[in-house]
């Protein structure tokens, strides 16, 4: 008898793909730490310092960076003293509330945080070598991975198209571009869905199960 293939082994292909998933997960860590140990950084910490580059020009406060890195108030704020430490960010008093403290990065925290955002390159170069529309069927997979764990509750809530009060998902007859961005005013293909909108609002709970619906069924019913 012949040999089994290992594709036929226990696992089913949710069981590879989360292996796959597991994998780039490592190979993110691994670049994180690399970087980081040349960077005297821990993964926390550039992590930050990215999200604070991304968000340049929003009020971040303390609580928006743990819910956005799925981390707790209290390790956010270990790593948060660490960098004003290591001048890297800055605490301020929002002009509006001085109450609120946010975070903003300094000069070389901006420069520093550059730098460190290149540890996601690895992962770039995988994706890339997708063809266009691969990676829109990808980000719509990751797009549904990414609500389950919300629902789960082991992530916070992410700001994606899917959950936009602006999100309207099939309204156009184009294949190419059959959903459309309220706040642009301009249809969008899957290849344009955002995993991370700084302009996104949530909007009612039964809208968004609604537009949610609409979504995963491929527009089926409208
Ligand atoms: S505002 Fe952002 S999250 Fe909302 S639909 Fe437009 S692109 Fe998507």
């Amino acid at each position: 008898m012949g040999k089994r293939l290992p594709m036929q082994g226990e696992k089913t292909i949710v069981g590879h793909i989360t292996d796959g998933l597991g994998k780039i997960a490592v190979a993110l860590r691994n670049q994180a730490w690399e970087g980081g140990t040349v960077r005297r950084l821990t993964p926390t910490q550039g992590q930050i310092l990215v999200l604070l580059g991304e968000r340049k020009g929003q009020s971040v406060r303390l609580n928006d960076v743990a819910s956005a890195l799925c981390l707790s108030a209290a390790t956010v704020s270990d790593a948060v003293i660490t960098l004003v430490e290591k001048q890297l960010v800055k605490k301020e008093r929002l002009a509006e509330d001085q109450r609120a403290l946010v975070l903003t990065l300094t000069a070389a925290g901006r420069r520093e945080a550059q730098q460190t955002a290149g540890w996601t390159e690895v992962v770039e170069a995988g994706v890339e070598t997708l063809t266009p529309d691969e990676q829109a069927v990808f980000l719509r997979g990751l797009t549904k991975v990414i609500h389950s764990l919300q629902g789960q509750g082991v992530i916070s809530v992410a700001r994606m198209c899917a959950g936009c009060t602006y999100f309207q998902p099939y309204v156009h007859a184009d294949a190419a571009r059959p959903h459309h961005c309220g706040l642009v005013n301009k249809p969008m293909g899957e290849g344009q869905l955002r995993l991370d909108c700084s302009d996104y609002v949530p909007g009612e709970e039964a809208d968004q199960l609604r537009r949610w619906q609409t979504f995963v069924s491929g527009g089926e019913g409208r």
